[in-house]
């Protein structure tokens, strides 16, 4: 899951940067609202935190901006304590959810959690898949009770999976949604990360659809 953090305050960035890629997210950043919007508009991101109060463009028009285009990502504002108007303004704008500073990361993480899931149609935090098990929460899997074993860039390719599970993903999809901007992407790379988790998984559950993707499917 690639998340887009826009926040001018440096050690706030820092610290959520920071709290988000333990959650084993890929962040792009930007620390003013000209670049977060632009980052917004060109990339797909699966969720974005956004702080309201942002040099060279304000967060609330970064916001207005995108949902007058259609871009439809879930958005999760950062508002300033005791300012139930920018709540009210950012919800008008098109925010998903909002979070007052100063707040505790878990709680940053499970709003974002609830939030990616939403967008794709899931109620639940632990995600199915035949014998397969996620529980997005603490990032454990299994199969028929027993822990996978995942690095993390291979747990990040099945949760990208899971979330989107009995659909086709095409490999640029998985490279947008796998890999930060500054990362050197390679398609050919999703393949063999592809390769070491279907090794780790019960034959047949990554189907490969040829031309145009993977499908993570549960055995008839
Ligand atoms: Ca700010």
């Amino acid at each position: 899951m690639r998340i887009l953090l826009i926040e001018d305050d440096a050690m706030l960035q820092k610290q959520v940067l920071a709290g988000l890629r333990s959650a084993a997210y890929v962040v792009d950043t930007a620390d003013n609202g000209v670049d977060g919007h632009h980052l917004g508009d060109t990339s797909p991101y699966d969720a974005v935190v956004l702080d309201l109060g942002l040099p060279r463009l304000d967060g609330l028009s970064v916001l207005r901006r995108w949902r007058a285009v259609g871009r439809d990502m879930p958005v999760l504002i950062l508002t300033a304590r005791d300012s139930w108007h920018e709540k009210v303004a950012g919800i008008d704008a098109g925010a998903d959810d909002y979070l007052t500073k100063p707040f505790h990361m878990e709680e940053l993480l499970a709003r974002l959690r609830a939030l990616i899931r939403r967008a794709v149609g899931h109620a639940s935090s632990e995600l199915r898949c035949g014998p397969l098990w996620l529980d997005t929460r603490n990032g454990r899997a299994t199969v028929d009770g027993q822990a996978l074993v995942l690095t993390g860039h291979e747990y990040r390719l099945l949760a990208y999976l899971m979330h989107h599970r009995e659909r086709v993903i095409s490999r640029s999809d998985l490279v947008e949604h796998l890999y930060a901007q500054d990362f050197d992407r390679d398609s050919n790379t999703v393949e063999v990360f592809i390769g070491r988790l279907r090794k780790k998984l019960p034959p047949g559950l990554i189907e490969t659809v040829r031309g145009l993707g993977y499908r993570l499917t549960a055995p008839t």
